[in-house]
């Protein structure tokens, strides 16, 4: 039986928060895409290429990609279809071959157009799941992120201040992902409502964790792409 193309999920950026199974199929793999972005300051950078490169995996496994992050779908459909193109070749010539992507791979996860447009064309791929970075945000602030009747709402930075008052005040908790797309909406939500309970955390699993509890100083921060809000209900 061939060996699927394997999508590896790796979790928040903590590489103890690899699940075995992603482990062992990255430890065997031949060839590991990466996804990278262009830093600020110009250099490529590859949050998952260093978590990869902390589990053992072979030296000169690791390769890249770059994935347009804008709405902007033409861009992005080309360079899925050339991941996939680059996957699919490999694996032809009886490469293993691993796709990895932060948090969950199905989850807000721009490799799973890859992943849908190779099981098309008939080659098999696995999901090997991980950790979304809302749970590992949860966890870090000790969270009981939904309990009992609680509805559990996870939008994706194109949620309003008063969206979110609306799903709080109904006694739900609500994450909000991609925060720097929301910002002032955000901001205006805690100015609104300061009474609510937020939990505010950036680059989770990392040196560089943040979570803080105070509205005012989440509305003084300056949102990275790599942070995320959790909203609910004082107890
Ligand atoms: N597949 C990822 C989500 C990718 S969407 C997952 O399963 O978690 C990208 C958004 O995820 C970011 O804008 C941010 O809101 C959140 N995110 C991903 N990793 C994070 C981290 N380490 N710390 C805080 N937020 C993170």
């Amino acid at each position: 039986m061939t060996n699927p193309i394997s999508f590896v999920s790796l979790g928040p950026g903590e590489a103890g928060l690899v699940s075995l199974k992603g482990r062992q199929r990255l430890v065997e793999a031949d060839c590991i895409f990466c996804p990278q972005t262009v830093a600020r300051t110009g250099h490529p950078v590859s949050r998952a290429a260093d978590i990869v490169s902390q589990l053992g995996v072979p030296a000169g496994a690791l390769c890249f990609f770059r994935l347009p992050m804008s709405k902007e779908r033409g861009a992005a459909l080309l360079a899925y279809r050339a991941l996939a193109a680059e996957a699919r070749r490999l694996w032809m010539q009886g490469k293993r071959v691993c796709i990895v992507a932060e948090g969950d791979a199905g989850f807000y996860s721009s490799v799973h157009y890859v992943f849908e447009r190779l099981r098309e064309a008939g080659i098999p791929v696995e999901h090997v799941p991980g950790i979304p970075a809302f749970i590992a945000a949860g966890a870090l602030a000790g969270l009981h992120v939904a309990s009992q009747d609680e509805r559990l709402t996870v939008a994706p930075g194109n949620i309003s201040a008063d969206e979110v008052a609306g799903l709080v005040e109904a006694g739900g908790t609500v994450v909000v992902m991609k925060l720097s797309q929301c910002a002032d909406e955000m901001r205006r939500c805690i100015t609104l409502h300061p009474g609510y309970s937020y939990h505010y955390f950036e680059n989770v699993g990392t040196a560089g964790e943040v979570c803080l509890h105070e509205p005012e100083s989440i509305v003084a921060r300056q949102f990275p792409y790599f942070s995320l809000l959790i909203v609910k209900r004082p107890l």
